[in-house]
């Protein structure tokens, strides 16, 4: 089934590189991570790869000026591309650090209350 998809799709090529579904997976979620709209897992997963590949970093300041900066150069406004993104990118790092602790705490408590309610169903038992 993934030839099938690389041929059809045809921008690469699983022979040529290992990666080839990583690059695919992250180019389909460009649009999504420009509109805050990844979850927490996939957001890391798309971080990740674009620290390390250079290609998808192209791919994404070419969207992001599709994105961002077409509409600006409407309005005339002047802009600097690679810094913008550079501070979009590390909001967004900043934000899934700023998720996952939230989550955390969420299954903290959640754990707390669960304990809680099960030591007053013990308490209930023993004393009444
Ligand atoms: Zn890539």
């Amino acid at each position: 089934m993934a030839l099938r998809i690389d041929a059809k799709d045809g921008l690469y090529s699983a022979a040529d590189d290992p990666q080839a579904k990583e690059h695919k997976l992250f180019e389909k979620r460009i649009p999504a991570f420009l509109e805050d709209r990844l979850c927490n897992r996939d957001l890391e997963q798309f971080l990740d790869h674009l620290a390390d590949c250079p290609q998808c970093r192209d791919e994404l300041s070419i969207q992001y000026l599709v994105y961002e900066g077409v509409p600006r150069l409407e309005t005339g406004e002047t802009f600097n591309l690679q810094e913008e993104l550079g501070g979009y990118v590390n909001l967004e790092r900043k934000r899934l650090h700023g998720r996952k602790r939230l989550s955390l705490l969420a299954l903290l408590f959640e754990l707390v209350t669960v304990l809680a309610a099960a030591a007053v169903a013990i308490l209930f038992f023993l004393f009444l």
